[in-house]
């Protein structure tokens, strides 16, 4: 039996067939450039060996919709899928739960209304997700589907996390509270790094770094999250890619009155124009990094306040955990750039956290331990990977309902 997985993003879907038993991967690919003259599929075969072939083909897909349809026809065409009978369950990211969702679960058509109701949260997500579903359905209407949500794994915050200090009927009224993102990353990794460990995740204490073209910090307390720096939407915390995390929510006020910006213009500034792009013209920090050694003074400014944002999100996420066990870089950035690592661990060997600079410069493909032996903290690089955690959930969520 097996396991389709499907990630719908803005313009892209990424999707994974896996064995139900093992999550190995048999297919593995996205859909790129939705909406564009570019569309594209990319996708990786494989065997019992590893990567057997890939297959690349441009094509012309007009929507999500579309784009779903056409990866189940190819899955189907090639054979990886049959029509009835051996897919276990449908995975779907879905990036927005609201309140509602505390897990995974099971998709029901009440399921469905309570995503349905959590688009204003997530406007250009949550219908994409939602169109996966709904294809999916319609094709596979025997198989069980499973949404496994962005949001759920930081609903154990306590209040005192997620309350803004505004008026209560803002939350009351129209839910404005932090909910948190990239939970199946940071979930992910705190489970390998417990079993990597060795240790049940219920006995650790972790800060998790996911740091890709968008970047967020949690902070996870035996085993539970109970701070994370996204918040109602994934635009606040740490600086990002094209975003820029936390900022004085005045210069928004500021800049409608000296500039003249509309609203939807200031949204799109702090969103797509901010962040490493708005300190340096780059979103790319391999770029950055390169920019840097040649002397440029702009990407070095742009690390720096990367790297120096990151180290006052351990230092707060520290306090409130009391005991610090295990710090984890993953994502892009986190996963392949010794240079932002060392950065922001210089300085906070006093709390612990040493860093080996030899260990941190080594190729790192799978879960690796780069601290001192004295260090108190462990701190490790884990490869991300929200697709196996996906499947692992929709797993857990099918033998759940049985
Ligand atoms: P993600 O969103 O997880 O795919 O991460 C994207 C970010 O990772 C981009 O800023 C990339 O420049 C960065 N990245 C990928 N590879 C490297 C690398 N070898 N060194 C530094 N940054 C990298």
């Amino acid at each position: 039996m097996k396991i389709l997985v499907i990630n719908s993003g803005s313009s892209s879907i990424k999707f994974r067939l896996v064995d139900a038993q093992t999550f190995y991967p048999i297919v593995n690919g996205i859909l790129e450039c939705i909406g564009t003259q570019r569309s594209k599929i990319s996708c990786s075969i494989y065997n019992e060996k590893g990567i057997h072939k890939k297959h690349e083909e441009f094509l012309l897909i007009n929507s999500h919709g579309e784009g779903v349809k056409f990866l189940v026809d190819y899955l189907h065409n090639r054979g990886f899928i049959g029509v009835f009978g051996d897919l276990a369950a449908i995975g779907h990211r879905v990036v927005h739960g609201g309140e509602w969702f505390k897990k995974s679960v099971l998709i029901t058509e009440s399921v469905i209304g309570r995503i349905r109701k959590t688009i204003p949260l997530a406007p250009i997500h949550n219908p994409a997700n939602l169109i996966g579903i709904d294809i999916c359905r319609d094709t596979f209407p025997s198989t069980p589907q499973v949404a496994v949500f962005d949001t759920a794994f930081h609903q154990s915050m306590p209040a005192k996390a997620y309350r803004y200090p505004l008026p209560e009927s803002l939350y009351s009224e129209h839910r404005v509270r932090r909910y948190g993102f990239h939970g199946t990353s940071h979930q992910y990794v705190a489970n390998r790094a417990a079993e990597f460990l060795g240790k049940p995740l219920s006995q650790l204490n972790l800060i998790t770094l996911h740091l890709g073209n968008g970047a967020s910090a949690t902070a996870i307390q035996r085993g539970r999250a109970i701070d994370t720096s996204m918040g109602l939407t994934p635009l606040e915390g740490l600086m990002m890619g094209t975003r820029c995390g936390d900022i004085d929510p005045a210069i928004i006020f500021y800049l409608a009155r000296v500039s003249g910006l509309a609203i939807d213009k200031i949204e799109t500034l702090l969103n797509q124009k901010s962040g490493l792009f708005g300190v340096c013209g780059s979103n790319d920090m391999r770029e950055i990094q390169q920019r840097f050694k040649q002397g440029d003074e702009q990407a070095k400014l742009a690390i720096e306040i990367y790297c120096y944002r990151i180290k006052k999100y351990i230092g707060a996420y520290l306090a409130i955990l009391g005991r610090l066990d295990v710090l984890v870089f993953t994502a892009g950035v986190g996963e392949n750039s010794p240079e932002v690592r060392l950065q922001v661990c210089q300085g906070l060997e006093h709390l612990g956290i040493c860093i080996v600079p030899e260990k941190n410069k080594a190729k790192i493909n799978s879960a690796t331990e780069i601290q001192n032996d004295a260090g108190a903290v462990k701190i490790m690089v884990i490869p991300t990977d929200e697709e196996t955690e996906i499947a692992q959930q929709t797993q857990a969520c099918i033998q759940n309902s049985q």
